[in-house]
């Protein structure tokens, strides 16, 4: 018999746990239900542990800059399974011309880096003179980094940065949504270096550190034997509030109802909606309610996006592993977009004497990468470890994961088709939205979303 519930919250992935959570912390009483298609819990959040080495299917931490996150691993008891990246990572590598340089940290290192060429590093110190752009349309993050700071730099800077973060092409991604501090950093200090200077004054004046353009300074951090960790403790403490292997179809309403149709032929009501899905598929279901907030939903791209994992002895890799990893410009032509030592992050990872990498293919300047059977991605991520990193031999283990959409792109004018989903939003009342297509692609995105939701409705 179909039950009726104050909330449905549709999709188990961080962002609908997350929610689960706050109401359950703030309305105890309301009766709440989640359901999620697949029989597990997590989207792309999942830990394999095999031979001794934890491996992450997606995410493989969050930044700890994001007070709310780290509330919330309080809330479920998980403080002290809390692991920060070792301290000796903080180097990072981006491959030029076949070989890693190490991205300079600090003023002086970047002008003896040959990371850019010497031109290209005077262009990175002209930016303090570049005036702000009086336009105030939406600018791809290319085209503002070149006006700014050099096309150079966003070439072999900028873009392999986005493409580690969103797998994604500068030229094509929204500034305003993707990385709004640097905007805001222009339109308030005229020049990202003075806006640095000015952060970085006010930091040290409040006894904290403070990040570069991007954002401020984060340590990544997961758990203790895997990111899984806090999908398995939110299941031990609400799975009583949650069904698994219930995929919605479609949501109705009629009067003050919502009534949700599942792919088993069962219904249920609900009074208020959250849909904590992909784009993609909350489009699917919301056609019934309003055409154009499904066509502005479907209208949200995703790039595909395939993570290899590879274990191997330790003595099979020439280079020290001693960093973070590397990012490769889209302008050295290889099929990978780079590479984490997963192991030298977080210890754990391997067992002794062994290593882990992570190598990422894909993303939205590599669609045909969703085309490929998983041996042809082992085949180039282990090509290229080998001619980058001087990784030899076979590999003890290999897994590989593929997201077919696995990152939204919030491409120019997202910001507008988020104004017509929230207006849609607006006018039908009591459905909701949460999760990485539209304010924030990271973990501590998802959270803050979810707990802004639940407070609303509340
Ligand atoms: C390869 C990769 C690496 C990443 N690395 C990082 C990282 O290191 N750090 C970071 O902060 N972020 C990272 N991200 C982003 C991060 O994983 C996501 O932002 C976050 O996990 C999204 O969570 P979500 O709950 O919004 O969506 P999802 O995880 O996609 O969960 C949505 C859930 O909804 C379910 N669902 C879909 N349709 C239905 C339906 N009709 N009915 C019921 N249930 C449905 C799905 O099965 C799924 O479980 C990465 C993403 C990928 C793909």
């Amino acid at each position: 018999m179909a039950s009726r519930y104050d909330v449905a919250i549709i999709g188990g992935g961080i962002s609908g746990l997350a929610l689960l959570h706050y109401l359950r912390r703030l309305k105890p009483d309301a009766s709440v239900r989640l359901f999620e298609a697949e029989t597990r819990l997590g989207g792309t959040i999942g830990t394999d542990n095999v031979d001794g080495y934890s491996l992450d299917w997606g995410p493989n931490g969050f930044l700890d800059r994001e007070p709310l996150t780290l509330q919330l691993c309080d809330e479920l008891g998980l403080r002290d399974r809390l692991e920060r990246a070792n301290d000796n990572v903080s180097k990072r590598f981006i491959l030029r011309g076949g070989r890693l340089r190490e991205v300079p940290m600090s003023p002086v290192s970047f002008m003896m880096s040959d990371i850019l060429s010497l031109s290209g590093r005077l262009r990175v110190l002209m930016e303090p003179f570049v005036k702000r752009s009086v336009n105030g349309a939406d600018e791809s993050i290319y085209d503002f980094v070149t006006r700014r700071i050099g096309r150079e730099a966003a070439d072999y800077l900028v873009q392999p940065m986005v493409s580690g973060v969103y797998g994604g092409l500068a030229n094509r991604l929204s500034l305003a949504s993707c990385f709004p501090i640097m905007r805001e950093m222009e339109t308030e200090y005229g020049s990202l270096f003075k806006a640095m200077i000015a952060k970085a004054r006010k930091a040290r004046r409040e006894g904290r550190k403070s990040g570069g353009p991007s954002g401020p300074a984060g340590h990544l951090t997961s758990f203790k034997g895997g990111l899984y960790a806090v999908i398995d403790r939110f299941a031990e403490l609400y799975g009583d509030w949650i069904t698994t292997g219930r995929a919605a179809t479609e949501l109705t309403r009629d009067n003050d109802e919502f009534h949700l149709r599942f792919a088993d032929g069962g219904r249920e009501s609900a009074k208020a909606v959250v849909l904590a899905v992909p784009a993609f598929n909350a489009a699917q279901m919301v056609g019934g309610l309003s055409n154009e907030l499904q066509k502005a939903m479907a209208s949200i791209p995703y790039a595909p996006i395939s993570v290899v994992c590879l274990g191997y002895d330790s003595r099979a890799v020439a280079n020290s592993l001693d960093g973070f990893g590397f990012l490769i410009p889209q302008k050295e032509n290889r099929r990978i977009l780079g590479s984490i030592w997963t192991s030298s992050i977080f210890a754990d990872r391997a067992p002794d004497g062994r290593v882990q990498f992570r190598v990422m293919l894909g993303g939205d300047g590599n669609h045909e990468v969703a085309t490929l059977s998983d041996d042809e991605l082992v085949r180039s991520a282990r090509e290229d470890l080998g001619s980058i990193i001087g990784v030899a031999g076979e590999p003890e283990l290999v897994r590989v994961y593929n997201w077919q959409q696995g990152i939204p792109q919030y491409r120019l004018g997202h910001e507008r088709v988020l104004e017509r989903i929230e207006a849609e939003l607006a006018s039908i009342g009591n459905l909701y939205i949460t999760g990485n297509a539209y304010r924030g692609i990271g973990l501590n995105d998802c959270v803050k979303q979810s707990h802004r939701v639940a407070r609303q409705l509340v």
